[in-house]
């Protein structure tokens, strides 16, 4: 990589001392369901500030479909067979400890937020309503409003902050970066330079800070997420020292609805867990000769299938076939009033649908409490790497990640009150002056909005469900090309700041992606296509190293 990604610690010029400064115990970067968590569980032991760069309800969390897996079906379903299905859809990549520590605590974490109002929809005998998604060996996706769950959700836990008198929320505050006392390696995260458009560059100092910032899917033309997921969370703690995992692998969701012109939004996998079929362009249901599971093979396969069979047919989208559904409209209220936008009627119409990004699997390494190893920094949800998807994420487990972890950091982080604390270092808060000093660039005026979308193109292009080495080489040219003339540029709003953080975090997960010489999971590479052993292992990068340092799998517990 251009050794420009590498120079700035900051992307703006400051003087500490000289903006205004707020002081809290734990600041939280990000409002979706792990930041909402942690701020829950942090504010029981000190004052927290939550940051969201947009309004609080625009987050993948709000825009979840599916569900949250727990298995709850106690005469069928367990936390073993739970465990069992994450482990197959890691691909050989799960840290085994790390799933069984999250399935084992995914009754207490759905039973937490439902006594905070989060009410999952029942079926005919009052019970709990489980669905069956991909990749799974039971009904276990709990749900609510049928396929509004993460709307249900983000709204029982923004209800339940609310409640919590020491939590602020900041909407519309841009973290531009974490701050340390010095640029030198383990120096601790004291807080975020922050920009919100009335009150300009604020100073937010905090003991423990807990990164919450989601996912990369705006990186790619093609994705579910929404506009703000422009992984500024991997950009930020990859600057200030900290290292991120297995970025190589970025989930793509099979089932998007395709118009063209219009935003993709996601057909979920739910759909499929009713028995929606996938057709060609003649019409016939090419699945069942990919997989036993047919349309409910895990998600890698099924995006492949669809993948090769655009490429084959030159097509732009393939077919769902809902037609012999019946209750489409009770069952999936949102994605019927979707449909409805384009003159689409799952009873008659076929939906034409293609695959998206969906999910950011790698990202800022982590313990099983969020912790990163910089002092007083933390990561949870989907910008964290625990570890529990390995080289591909089961359907339904990332809010259970969200809802676990975020949790768990929360309640970890009351250790930055003391002098002994997980890192060993004496926890301070600031004020302390950090100075960052930026040369004025020589090079001329930007098109921001065409270097965002040349490279969300790139991504989609070679970065994407298929990739191959000498193509992830291109990008990563290209890459070091943009570098020259967008890094080394000022920028005083979101938008130049967010097209940096995209810059650097797409060539992070195209490096992650060359050096990973291996099909695995949802990394599928057509010169390597099969796993290999020697790539059963983590692949970690921090700043300023040329080559990952790579990480062997956490093994379970000797009985
Ligand atoms: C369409 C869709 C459907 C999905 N369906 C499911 C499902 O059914 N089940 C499931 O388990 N998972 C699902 N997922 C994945 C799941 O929703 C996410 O992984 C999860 O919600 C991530 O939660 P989070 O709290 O980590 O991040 P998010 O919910 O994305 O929240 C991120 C927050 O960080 C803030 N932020 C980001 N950058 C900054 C910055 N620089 N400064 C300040 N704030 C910032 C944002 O404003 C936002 O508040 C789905 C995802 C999508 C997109």
């Amino acid at each position: 990589m251009h050794p420009l990604f590498d120079q700035r610690r900051y992307l703006i010029p400051f003087r500490s001392i000289l903006l205004p400064q707020i002081f809290t115990d734990t600041l939280v970067i990000g409002g979706g369901a792990a930041g909402l968590s942690a701020a829950i569980a942090a504010s029981a032991h000190g004052d927290v500030i939550v940051l969201a760069k947009g309004k609080l309800g625009l987050s993948n969390t709000a825009w979840a479909q599916g569900g949250i897996a727990v298995p709850l079906d106690h005469a069928n379903d367990s936390p073993e067979a739970h465990v069992r299905d994450t482990l197959v859809a890691g691909a050989g990549l799960c840290d085994e400890p790390v799933v069984r520590f999250t399935v084992e605590r995914a009754e207490s974490a759905i039973r937490r937020v439902m006594a905070w109002g989060f009410r999952p929809d029942l079926d005919a005998q009052k019970h709990i309503d489980l669905g069956r998604e991909g990749g799974h060996s039971f009904r276990r996706i709990i749900h609510s409003d049928g396929d509004a769950t993460g709307r249900a959700l983000a709204d029982a836990l923004l209800e339940r902050t609310r409640q919590c008198d020491t939590v602020r929320l900041f909407e519309n505050c841009f973290a531009i970066d974490l701050l340390t006392p010095s640029n030198a390696p383990g120096s601790p995260v004291m807080g975020a330079i922050t920009h919100h458009p009335k009150h300009g560059l604020q100073m937010i100092w905090a003991r423990a800070t807990i990164l919450a910032s989601g996912g990369a899917g705006a990186l790619w033309r093609e994705s579910t997420n929404p506009p703000v997921a422009t992984a500024d969370g991997l950009a930020l703690a990859y600057r200030a020292g900290a290292t991120l995992a297995d970025l190589a692998f970025m989930q793509f969701h099979p089932t998007t609805l395709y118009v063209a012109g219009a935003a993709r939004t996601l057909i979920s996998e739910a759909v499929r867990g009713e028995g929606a079929y996938l057709l060609d362009e003649h019409l016939h249901r090419f699945m069942p000769e990919q997989h036993e599971l047919a349309e409910l093979a895990p998600r890698d396969v099924v995006s492949l299938a669809i993948a090769r069979k655009l490429a084959e047919q030159s097509l732009s989208h393939v077919w769902l076939d809902c037609r012999h559904l019946r209750d489409f409209p009770a069952r999936f209220p949102g994605i019927s009033a979707n449909l409805r936008r384009f003159d689409l009627d799952p009873a008659r119409d076929l939906i034409p649908v293609n695959p998206a990004a969906h999910y950011m699997v790698g990202g800022v390494r982590t313990d099983w409490t969020g912790r990163t190893d910089v002092p007083g920094l933390y990561a949870v949800g989907e910008a964290a790497s625990t570890g529990l998807h390995g080289a591909n994420r089961l359907a339904s487990n990332s809010l259970l990640e969200a809802l676990v972890f975020g949790h768990a950091a929360g309640e970890a982080c009351v250790e930055m009150r003391s002098e002994s604390n997980a890192w060993g270092t004496p926890a301070r808060q600031g004020p302390v002056q950090v100075i960052s000093d930026i040369p004025i660039s020589p090079s001329g005026e930007l098109d921001l909005a065409d270097v965002r979308s040349s490279l969300r193109s790139v991504m989609w292009r070679n970065v994407g469900v298929e990739r191959s080495g000498p193509k992830l080489d291109d990008v990563l040219e290209m890459f070091n090309f943009w570098a020259r003339y967008t890094l080394d540029k000022i920028f005083d709003d979101l938008t130049g700041w967010e097209a940096q953080n995209m810059l650097l975090a797409g060539a992070l997960v195209t490096r992650s992606a060359a050096w990973r010489s291996e099909s695995r999971g949802c990394h599928t590479r057509s010169d390597h296509p099969a796993s290999r052993d020697d790539f059963a292992v983590h692949d970690l990068w921090r700043r300023s190293a040329d080559t990952p340092r790579t990480l062997p799998l956490a093994q379970p517990a000797v009985a």
